[in-house]
């Protein structure tokens, strides 16, 4: 039989086990079973869940569907969240065989969306997905802060897009960490997107670019660490730069709240100051949950910080639900992946926390607009800004 595009052996075997039972949009008893496939609860049938993309997708390389713009408008509406890869018990790399045919959808000439292909052109022109005029990268950090590299960084900080353009009170309070912990670091106003919206676009080749040059600039700074604020760039470091610069990068990788678990574990960290009684929860982002594997490092962190009172939100950890922030669903579709948000709020709301918590730049963008809707003063912070007040002047 003739295929219509080139698939590893392990997807291959993916695409033909799926057996169409439909467990990857639900969540275990730990959940409650509620769905945690969030293009599923917008698209209430079948084709919208992963099982349903998994029959597309095969279809599709046996040449029995054609690749149109209606197969585009079903495959954006995935957050990339990888509950699906959690809740399925036959298969893995779901999330992966989905960007494949997204790349097959682009090589095949089906235009992106108006809304997605301008975040296609703003990072290749701009290296960073936004348009009009974009301040310089590292403009975030007031002049007076700004200092010379250190000739032997401790770490490499890799700030991303979300914090270098929009959430610059996350990076603020990364640096102010660890400039009071007196840590050598490196950033770098060379320092381009992390790929990621190019890949979730189906343009692979593209981030490719991106990887070999980011790597260059933080290999250039002499680190040994990368820390990333953002889990969708340290998941782009950590799963997808290996294969595409076909080698390993000369540093290691790590998301801040595994860092600063690191600093705790070794006496560094020390969080001293009492923050007001605050009933906090904590927001477990997609790419560095169920991406990275990371969930106690910062619940450990959030609980180690005086005066905080926890709460776990119904749906956690593993089963935790996308805020509507991931993959490209925000640009493409903002009303849903608004209506994704204001879900998420309502149950963290229900834990009686008045503070939202998570380590994400995109999700604390998503989530603050969600909070606005949300009755009462609620507020939403990364967990590096808490840490920041935490460590006092
Ligand atoms: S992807 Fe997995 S859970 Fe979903 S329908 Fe296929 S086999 Fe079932
Ligand atoms: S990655 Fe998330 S949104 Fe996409 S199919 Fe899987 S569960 Fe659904």
């Amino acid at each position: 039989m003739e295929h219509s595009f080139a698939i590893s052996e392990n997807l291959y075997t993916a695409m033909h086990k799926c057996t169409r039972c439909g467990q990857c949009a639900y969540g275990n008893q730990n959940a409650g079973f509620s769905s945690l496939c969030p293009m599923q609860i917008k698209g209430k049938f079948f084709s919208f869940s992963a099982g349903g993309m998994m029959q597309l997708a095969r279809s599709l390389y046996e040449g029995k569907a054609p690749f149109s713009e209606s197969v585009r408008n079903i495959l954006y509406l995935c957050t990339t969240c990888g509950a699906c890869e959690i809740n399925c018990g036959v298969i893995e790399g779901q999330v992966d065989l989905f960007t494949l045919v997204k790349k097959e959808l682009v090589n095949k000439g089906v235009p992106l969306l108006e809304a997605h292909r301008m975040v296609v052109d703003n990072t290749v022109d701009k290296k960073a997905p936004y348009g009009g005029r974009l301040p310089e990268r590292c403009e975030w950090l007031p002049r007076e802060k700004r200092q010379k590299p250190a000739s032997k960084p401790e770490v490499f900080y890799y700030v991303g897009c979300v914090s270098s353009y929009r959430e610059t009170d996350i990076p603020n309070a990364f640096v102010n960490i660890l400039s009071k912990l007196g840590i050598p670091f490196a950033i770098d106003d060379q320092e381009w997107c992390c790929g990621a919206p190019l890949y979730f676009a189906g343009h692979e080749k593209e981030a490719r670019e991106f990887a070999i040059h980011n790597v260059e600039v933080i290999e250039k700074s002499g680190a040994h660490a990368a820390v990333f604020t953002c889990p969708t760039c340290a998941l782009m470091f950590k799963k997808y730069y290996p294969e595409w610069i076909k080698r390993e990068p000369q540093f290691g990788v790590l998301h801040s709240t595994e860092y600063l678990d690191r600093l705790s574990e070794q006496g560094r960290l020390k969080l001293n100051v009492s923050l007001d009684s605050e009933v906090v929860t904590y927001h477990d982002p997609c790419h560095l949950g169920r991406g990275q594997g990371i969930y106690d490092a910062p619940r450990k962190i959030l609980q180690s910080i005086k005066g905080v009172r926890y709460k776990e939100a119904n749906r956690n950890r593993e089963n935790s639900f996308c805020c509507g922030g991931g993959g490209l669903l925000p640009t493409g579709f903002p009303t849903i992946a608004d209506e994704l948000a204001l879900e998420r709020a309502l149950e963290m709301k229900n834990t009686g926390a008045h503070v939202f918590i998570s380590a994400c730049p995109a999700c604390k963008e998503n989530l603050k607009i969600a909070a606005k809707k949300v009755k009462g003063r609620t507020r939403v912070f990364d967990l590096t800004e808490l840490v920041s007040e935490a460590l006092g002047s």
